[in-house]
């Protein structure tokens, strides 16, 4: 399923969550955007494009300026986010780099996706660069995005942009293998759930647990944005971006996921 659900697909959108970009101990891991690069480029030559929805500015920002590490106000936690999607965006410059391709940031907050000029200035830059071979690099614009306006968790956006630039796939990647019945960090005896119908019906009959350390939606806004993007005829698949060459082994069938259809 997964692997035909790719292969059929042109435009992908691929977000890679906190988590991912996270080591055991909270420091960037800088080998997964080689890694992830290396394999992208491959599904571009075969003429693929992909959209990436990165989080990470506060992991990346958090590698700079340690010192800042237990600073909770809103304020400082805005400016890590500012140093960190330097270093962030100089990581994935880097990691794309030896496959000659260029990348470029996109940093977007909920007005945007509310406003049709805006709306249309995004879509049209979406696909210029697309079109002229070149990444995009999403993130939320956490410097304006204060509470009452942020759209709070990559997953949504991701999905948004999936739906902006009418995209054919939407992957989430984080550090589970997918959808479980509960919580598999807290259930050794959790259970894949690997084909979703009925978003609505399954939420009914699984235990939605908490997030991660890094993480900021939980499993609940993978859901909600698996609904959002097959509310426009995208299909989602949430697999685990932690696995060994995840993008290549999902391509082959080697590793699992939960593909929501409906
Ligand atoms: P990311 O940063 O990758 O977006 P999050 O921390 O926001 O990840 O969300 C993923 C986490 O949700 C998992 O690490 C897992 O511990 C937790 N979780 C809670 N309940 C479930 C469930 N029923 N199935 C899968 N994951 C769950």
């Amino acid at each position: 399923m997964i692997t035909n659900l790719i292969a059929d697909a042109r435009k992908i959108v691929i977000k890679i969550g906190s988590n991912t970009l996270a080591d055991i101990d909270g420091k960037f891991n800088f080998s997964f955007l080689d890694e992830f690069a290396e394999q992208a480029a491959a599904l571009i030559k075969k003429g693929k494009q992909i959209v990436v929805v990165s989080s990470g500015a506060q992991v990346a920002g958090l590698s700079a300026m340690d010192k800042w590490a237990r600073k909770k106000d809103i304020h400082y936690r805005q400016a890590l986010c500012a140093v960190g999607q330097v270093q962030l965006m100089k990581a994935w410059r880097r990691a794309f780099e030896p496959h000659s391709l260029h990348i470029a940031q996109i940093l977007l907050t909920r007005e945007d996706f509310n406003d049709a000029n805006r709306t249309l200035n995004m879509r049209n830059t979406l696909f210029t660069l697309v079109d002229e071979g070149i990444v995009p690099i999403i993130n939320e614009n956490d410097t304006v995005s204060v509470e009452e306006i942020k759209i709070g968790d990559n997953d949504t956006l991701a999905a948004r942009s999936a739906i902006l630039w009418s995209a054919d796939l939407l992957i989430l990647l984080s550090d589970i293998d997918g959808l479980f019945d509960k919580n598999p960090k807290e259930f050794t005896n959790a259970a894949l759930v690997e084909e979703v119908k009925d978003i609505s019906l399954i939420e009914k009959n699984i235990t939605i647990g908490a997030a991660n350390s890094f993480g900021t939606g939980g499993i609940a806004t993978k859901l909600d944005a698996a609904k959002l993007s097959l509310s426009y005829g995208i299909p989602a698949i949430l697999t685990n971006g932690g696995k060994p060459r995840c993008i290549e082994a999902l391509v082959s069938g080697a590793q699992k996921g939960t593909v929501f259809l409906g």
